[in-house]
């Protein structure tokens, strides 16, 4: 399987990194290598002094799928769930700044956080999701669906131009504002239309 995230999805993240609007979905991956162990730690690598979280909706594709239209795209997914896109802040303001490309930054082991998946059902309006991120008792992310710049349809659309989407991959939809630092013990928790999707312990 694979990971297709997006980046630069709602305005006020965008503004918080002072990055330019972008005209087009930006997209990155991860491979299956970067994918945390269900109940494991979040081990912060040596190579960085500054790890990111960016908690992220989540969907979780059903079956093959190429140059999908947009209005044929809620068939290619069932389930909706959570997670979180570490990020090495610091190696990827240096990538950015050399014009490199960041995975280094985005891809290393542990940095995709794929919680629970709930079906969408379940989850009612998907234009009117509710998520947060819990650091220690403390709310630092919350977002709503209806902020995203583009929605899961039109991004299942946009990225199946150039990957063909097959069962299991994921996609990491971006993050809203309120991204930052995580320290040794710093207890993670997200939740998604009030559910539990994750907790993890960093260290
Ligand atoms: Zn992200």
């Amino acid at each position: 399987m694979k990971i297709i995230c997006i980046g630069r999805n709602y305005t006020k993240h965008i503004e918080e990194l002072q990055n330019e609007k972008p005209k087009e979905p930006v997209i990155f991956l991860k491979p299956d290598s970067a994918i945390l162990a269900k109940n494991q730690p979040f081990f912060i690598p040596p190579f960085s002094n500054d790890i990111h979280y960016e908690v992220e909706v989540l969907v979780k594709i059903n079956k093959v799928g190429k140059y999908i239209e947009e209005k044929f795209a809620h068939k290619y997914y069932d389930e909706i769930g959570l997670g979180i896109d570490f990020t090495a802040r610091d190696l990827q303001n240096n990538l950015k700044d050399k014009g490199l490309p960041w995975e280094k930054a985005k891809a290393f082991d542990g940095s995709a956080v794929i919680g629970e998946f709930f079906p969408k059902e379940e989850l009612g309006n998907l234009l009117d999701l509710n998520f947060t991120l819990q650091k220690n008792e403390e709310i630092v992310q919350k977002g709503n669906s209806k902020m995203m710049l583009w929605k899961v349809d039109e991004l299942i659309s946009y990225v199946s131009q150039f990957f063909t989407l097959k069962k299991g991959d994921v996609i990491f939809t971006g993050t809203p504002e309120g991204v930052g630092k995580v320290s040794e013990n710093d207890i993670l928790i997200g939740t998604i239309n009030g559910q539990k999707a994750f907790e993890i312990k960093v260290k």
